[in-house]
């Protein structure tokens, strides 16, 4: 009895690590268990590019996020605080994704918008962790990471698009 309460001590550490070190992995391994929600094979055409495309037209950093599931770290991304009118581009296949209209400063350090320019243009995957569900959100054109979306944000929708900057590219609007 002994032992196996050791073993499930043992299990639950164990499984407390790989949940807290997925976020870290350039890879999806929190991934695993994904389905995508909603707006599956509408009518936005699909970009698709090889790995070697995509790091030629991309950062590192950009590559890393939006091609690997990377977060960048928060405050750090050239849009957290940017307040001018524009539109908010996929960085990859340059669909518009988010507007300057929709920004609000939710104090996590990466750019927050609470709704999306179109909804056609995010598709929605669900992330199964070990201990957290999450909602990662992506390009619905070329599947780029953008982030994750939360029910915490201000109405009217009450949601939150936490987003990298480095997945956008932004696009003021005075011309
Ligand atoms: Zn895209």
């Amino acid at each position: 009895m002994r032992e196996m309460m050791t073993w499930v001590v043992v299990l639950s550490l164990f499984a407390l690590f790989l949940g807290s070190v997925t976020d870290y992995l350039p890879f999806a391994l929190n991934g695993s268990t994904s389905s995508v929600l909603a707006r599956e094979g509408e009518m936005i055409e699909k970009v698709h590019k090889t790995e070697q495309e995509w790091r030629k037209i991309l950062t590192p950093e950009q590559f890393a996020i939006t091609r690997r599931k990377g977060t960048e770290p928060p405050f750090s991304g050239e849009y957290n605080k940017q307040d001018e009118n524009g539109v908010y581009r996929c960085v990859c296949c340059n669909l518009d994704l988010f507007s300057s209209d929709h920004k609000f400063d939710s104090g996590t350090g990466w750019p927050s918008f609470w709704q999306v320019i179109d909804s056609q243009n995010v598709a929605e995957v669900e992330e199964n962790g070990f201990f957290m569900k999450r909602i990662e959100v992506i390009c619905n054109r070329c599947e780029a990471h953008l982030g994750h979306v939360f029910d915490d944000g201000p109405p009217p929708t009450g949601l939150r698009y936490c987003i990298n900057s480095a997945a956008l590219k932004f696009v003021g609007s005075e011309s």
